[in-house]
């Protein structure tokens, strides 16, 4: 596997590939990965000729400095784990190489009404960074194909509509979530539970499967409170958002036929630890 560091040895390897007719698949992740992310790599890995996963704790998604600060960084654990799914190069640039500018960039991208809910409401600036990062990446990666998760539903209809808005020739791949036995949702910001905190996180993913089963039974604002409900109860939980909404538009639903695919999406603070999740109501 080749381990690339600078924009330009990332260019170079794709554009020998892409002289050799090769197609691309290219899995982008901030690394201390997990089989979420080795889903996707194992995807690509199916479907392309060659893969290439890049690893980077994107600074400017995070509106939290000590969300920052504490989140896992294992480069060597994900080489290996990278090296033996089949992954052909993994790109691991500083963070100077991705903003020689600084920080603070210029890019101001515009997602209309899905920015204005959900993740976007409580983490500001979180999915223009979001943006910023992937746009860079896929004019370097030029991917055939780049492969996201379904846990991070609001992400996923983010880099679409980028795509679609600035014509990029990819096509965007969504990926099932993976989940611990228990249920709960695979992050790399497990790691950081304590033993009772990632008990009781399970009842994240409990909660919105039972919740599914109320679909047409009872009505959905009954519904986002009995989730609401539940999860609070659970002592170390607190819920920040749960919200049903269209799969297609991400805004609220009043009734279960004013979509043709709801999601039901939630963010849940786990003592110092904020987890997502989604799962398709219908
Ligand atoms: P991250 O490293 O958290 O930025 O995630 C990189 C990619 O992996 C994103 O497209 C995520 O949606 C995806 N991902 C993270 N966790 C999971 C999971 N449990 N199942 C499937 N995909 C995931």
């Amino acid at each position: 596997m080749n381990v690339l560091k600078t924009c330009e040895d990332l260019r170079k390897y794709v554009e020998a590939h892409s002289v050799a007719g090769n197609t691309i698949g290219f899995v982008p992740t901030m690394g201390a990965l997990h089989n979420g992310h080795l889903s996707l790599l194992t995807r690509s890995v199916k479907e392309n000729d060659v893969s290439i996963v890049s690893v980077f704790v994107n600074p400017i998604q995070f509106n939290n400095k000590e969300d920052l600060r504490m989140y896992p960084r294992t480069l060597d654990k994900d080489i290996t784990l990278l090296e033996s799914a089949g992954c052909n190069a993994v790109f691991v640039p500083e963070v100077a190489e991705m903003y020689p500018e600084g920080e603070i960039v210029a890019e101001k991208y515009d997602f209309g009404s899905l920015e204005t809910v959900m993740e976007a409401k409580f983490r500001p600036g979180h999915f223009n960074g979001v943006a910023v990062v992937v746009k860079r990446l896929f004019d370097i990666a030029k991917p055939t194909r780049a492969y996201f998760g379904l846990k991070d539903f609001q992400q996923l209809a983010i880099i679409k509509s980028l795509v679609n808005q600035y014509d990029i020739p990819v096509e965007i791949v969504s990926c099932e979530i993976v989940r611990e036995e228990d249920g709960l949702a695979m992050s790399s910001r497990n790691v950081r539970l304590k033993a009772d905190e990632r008990k009781q996180a399970a009842r994240i993913s409990h909660t919105l499967f039972d919740a599914v089963q109320y679909v047409n039974k009872k009505s959905v604002d009954e519904v986002r409170k009995f989730v609401i409900n539940a999860i609070n109860s659970v002592p170390l939980l607190s819920v920040e958002y749960f919200d049903l909404v269209d799969a297609a538009t991400l805004q609220s639903i009043d009734k279960w036929d004013d979509a043709e695919s709801v999601v039901g999406c939630i963010a849940v603070n786990v003592g110092e630890v904020r987890l997502i999740d989604a799962v398709l109501f219908l």
